[in-house]
């Protein structure tokens, strides 16, 4: 008789479990992989076309990119011309599912370069930007998935809690520096939105798209302004070519600092393996950064040898 329970028991509660198959989501590139577990949890499985380390700009589809699209339920996308690639890839893969765009709603930066007429795509490097992209993902999965919506709803609302803690650590970990510390260089100009929301000033070689190469006459005048300025580091990038940031560094003495994380999380053995990670990690080394531009010359602050 419990015999015949258990396996009346079993039967009732397989096909449950069946029936809850994660719903498959594709991402464009690893940050959004990442908001999107936090909201979807349990209920999805989400791969990334990018992987971490990566840089989206340049990337090129491949076959295998396109294979993924097609089995997937939902695709997010950053959207502001990060996935130049996109379109292409959808029209090759045949995916007619549901695209989200994760900066829908966010004010862009536009800007012209190369005489056309641009948007910055690099918005999740402010924290309440990303705030908009928590609150378009819930809506996307919930859209595609109702019946979980309530789960969604309630991951959203504890992560959103988790990136205010973040903004406001930020902003507390940034106050004691002066403004004329509160200069940066960087690889590429991926931190005009972070730049505004913290009140920092973030100058690069490179421009938004990682494409285009620096003018000698860009490179000149960049050097000029370190010196001016008194910059002491410049950062490299963990998705983009340090060569031009080597370059800086031999030619104004200034010395390197360790990666920030940009358009890519990292390795999950590395600093900078979730959104919050990045974003910490990154806060830390900028004010090490300020710390040392604030603090008095080398010559001056050198006490004798006791
Ligand atoms: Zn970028």
């Amino acid at each position: 008789m419990m015999r015949f329970g258990w396996v009346f028991l079993t039967a009732l509660i397989l096909p449950t479990f069946c029936a809850a198959a994660p719903h498959k989501i594709v991402t464009s590139f690893t940050i959004l992989q990442d908001f999107v577990q936090e909201i979807g949890g349990d209920f999805v499985a989400v791969s990334t076309v990018v992987g971490p380390n990566s840089d989206a700009h340049v990337f090129e589809p491949t076959p295998q990119t396109a294979a993924l699209l097609t089995t997937a339920d939902l695709v997010v996308v950053n959207g502001l011309g990060f996935e130049a690639w996109f379109d292409r890839l959808k029209e090759t893969s045949g995916y007619k599912g549901p695209v989200c765009i994760a900066t829908d709603g966010i004010e862009p930066r536009s800007l012209t370069q190369e005489g056309h007429l641009q948007h910055d795509p690099h918005a999740w490097l402010s924290v309440p930007n990303a705030k908009a992209y928590i609150q378009n993902i819930k809506t996307a999965l919930s859209r595609l998935d109702p019946v979980h919506q309530d789960t969604y709803q309630k991951n959203a609302a504890a992560y959103l809690l988790k990136l205010d803690d973040l903004d406001a650590w930020i902003r507390e970990h940034l106050a004691p520096y002066p403004e004329s510390a509160r200069v940066v260089i960087t690889a590429h100009d991926a931190f005009f939105y972070f730049a505004k929301e913290y009140k920092v000033k973030v100058l690069a070689p490179v421009g938004i798209s990682t494409q285009v190469e620096p003018s000698a006459w860009n490179m000149a005048a960049l050097i000029q302004q370190i010196k001016t300025l008194g910059i002491k580091t410049l950062f490299i990038e963990n998705m983009t070519n340090p060569k031009l940031i080597h370059q800086l560094a031999d030619e104004t003495g200034a010395s390197l600092g360790e990666t920030l994380y940009s358009d890519a999380l990292s390795e999950k053995n590395q600093p900078a393996s979730t959104y919050l990670a990045l974003m910490r990690h990154n806060v830390t080394l900028l004010a090490k950064a300020m710390a040392h531009m604030s603090a008095p010359s080398d010559a001056m602050a050198a006490s004798p040898a006791k």
